[in-house]
């Protein structure tokens, strides 16, 4: 029996149901998804015939509820410098959390937030710890899990040093994780292509972070170079990174029982992508 539990992100058009529909057609062990269409602020609540039809298709589909990944809205951005643009953001995203709650999950995945060059990165990362702290509060069961990004723009959570500031200042530590995406950690200019690199850049996180907080991975070759803090995703052996680091992945225990979500470009081959990785271990 594989430990690994590999998939990727799926569409939920239609209904959230769906998103486990076409998680197994791929033959998925593990998904992500958008609760409410990302690209805006305003959702309908959901409801409960759309919240049993999820829990009955994922319990049909045998993949386990801390093998989904729910991905919030590219809109919130925790950290924004501007108070009320801020509140707007923490309200959109207590709406998530408790779509998460809703749905019988246990993790939502974020990005960090922007200071938007108005503030500094430390002033940026105690808004952002502030705002997860008061969404803990006042929900239950969901851990919030920090995406290291690429770093493009403003964007902080690129530096593993980001996302261990942030997880120091959160009350309740069972409640906090992150996951770490391939291709934004290769262009935040962290090295996985070869064993030497993959190790160097594996014993940083846990000396800065710990593994213990890993609660998923986003599976993704890349474009752009190392370090070059653009965010753009390629299929698997396409990129810049490669299939030895992948091959890595699959062998390495650290990676066992989270989610491994490809965001690769090209979904009509994820059947395909999800078989090779399988594939990798135990080679
Ligand atoms: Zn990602
Ligand atoms: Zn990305």
């Amino acid at each position: 029996m594989s430990n690994k539990f590999v998939g990727a992100h799926t569409s939920a058009a239609g209904g959230v149901f769906n998103a486990v529909t076409n998680a197994e057609a791929i033959g998925a062990k593990a998904f992500a998804l958008f609760t409410k269409n990302q690209k805006r602020w305003d959702a309908k609540p959901l409801d409960t015939k759309t919240i049993e039809k999820f829990k009955e298709n994922l319990q049909k589909s045998g993949i386990l509820p801390k093998h989904v990944l729910p991905h919030d809205s590219y809109l919130i951005n925790l950290g924004h410098p501007e108070d009320e643009k801020r509140l707007k953001s923490m309200e959109a995203f207590l709406d998530e959390v408790q779509r998460c709650e809703l749905l019988g999950l246990n993790k939502l995945n974020f990005h960090p937030g922007s200071h938007l060059k108005q503030i500094s990165e430390e002033e940026c990362l105690d808004k952002i710890s502030e705002a997860m702290n008061r969404t803990l509060d006042k929900t239950s069961g969901v851990a919030l899990v920090l995406e290291n990004t690429a770093g493009q723009g403003s964007n902080l959570g690129w530096r593993f040093e980001h996302l261990a500031y942030i997880i120091d200042k959160i009350e309740d530590k069972s409640r906090v994780g992150v996951c770490i995406d391939t291709c934004h950690m290769f262009t935040a200019g962290y090295d996985i292509r070869t064993r030497e690199a993959y190790e160097k850049t594996w014993a940083e996180f846990e000396s800065i972070v710990g593994f213990k907080y890993l609660m998923g991975m986003h599976i993704n070759d890349s474009k752009p170079d190392l370090g070059s803090h653009v965010d753009r995703h390629d299929s698997l052996g396409k990129g810049k990174i490669g299939l030895d680091a992948f091959k890595f992945i699959m062998n390495d225990a650290r990676m066992d029982d989270i989610p491994l979500i490809l965001e690769t470009i090209d979904e009509s081959i994820w059947k395909e992508e999800i078989a090779l990785l399988y594939s990798f271990e135990n080679q």
